[in-house]
């Protein structure tokens, strides 16, 4: 298949910092969808998120130290461009307007797609890509009753699906669990501990190097 026939996975996320959770979860989409691309978006610091956090500069250069090996992740720095943080819904037109008719995948996660309905314009969102939902075996999350109808007839199984239209469509796709969170690692750091094997090595040593979380 054609690169550019491929749709375009967006992964949205703070990324404080990035880890294999993320990654290998990106990869497993990049290889079983039809995909060209997954572009990491890291967002702007939410505001209860930042008194532990690394500032955007740093989250971006770990970012950019954890992907760039990997052939079909990119990154996608508007929403650190913007002076206020972004909703997702103003990033996606924003990405629409200059995809034109290529199918966009917006990645999340179950614990992310749960929270849906509480999202700025979510009923709107879908009109301006597909959801894609990393979930776990025999995890299964009973839906609130308005996401289950909302998405009812929008539930695809088949991921070549998602190149037939632009966008609409939901796909939930099992994922290897892996329980990392950037919250535990920054605790590990705070505590002395290591964070190896948590995350790729380069990122530790850059961590180590600019005494992030500590
Ligand atoms: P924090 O602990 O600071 O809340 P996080 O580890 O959840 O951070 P985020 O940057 O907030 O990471 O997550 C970006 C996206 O990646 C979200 O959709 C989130 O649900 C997903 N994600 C985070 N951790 C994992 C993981 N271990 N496996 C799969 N997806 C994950």
């Amino acid at each position: 298949m054609n690169n550019s026939t491929k749709a375009i996975g967006i992964f949205g996320g703070t990324f404080d910092p990035i880890h294999f959770g993320h990654l290998r979860t990106a990869l497993e989409l990049y290889e079983r969808l039809p995909l060209q691309e997954v572009r990491f978006l890291p967002c702007q610091q939410p505001v209860h998120k930042s008194a532990t956090g690394a500032d955007v500069n740093n989250r971006l250069a770990m970012l950019k130290l954890a992907i760039a090996n990997q052939p079909g992740f990119t990154l996608d720095t508007r929403e650190l461009e913007r002076s206020s943080p972004s909703y997702m819904y103003e990033t996606l037109t924003s990405i629409r307007n200059e995809v034109g008719n290529t199918p966009l995948c917006l990645i999340c996660s179950m614990d992310a797609f749960i929270n849906f309905t509480s999202w700025y314009r979510w009923e709107a969102i879908p009109e301006l890509a597909h959801l894609v939902v990393a979930t776990r075996a025999n995890h299964a999350k009973p839906l609130s009753s308005l996401l289950d109808s909302f998405f009812a007839s929008r539930t695809i199984h088949d991921p070549q699906s998602l190149l037939t239209q632009a966008a609409g469509y939901l796909l939930f796709i099992e994922t290897t669990p892996l329980t990392i969170s950037s919250t535990a690692i920054r605790q590990i750091i705070k505590n002395n501990l290591s964070p190896s094997y948590l995350l790729p090595e380069k990122v530790e040593t850059y961590i180590e190097k600019q005494h992030l979380y500590k």
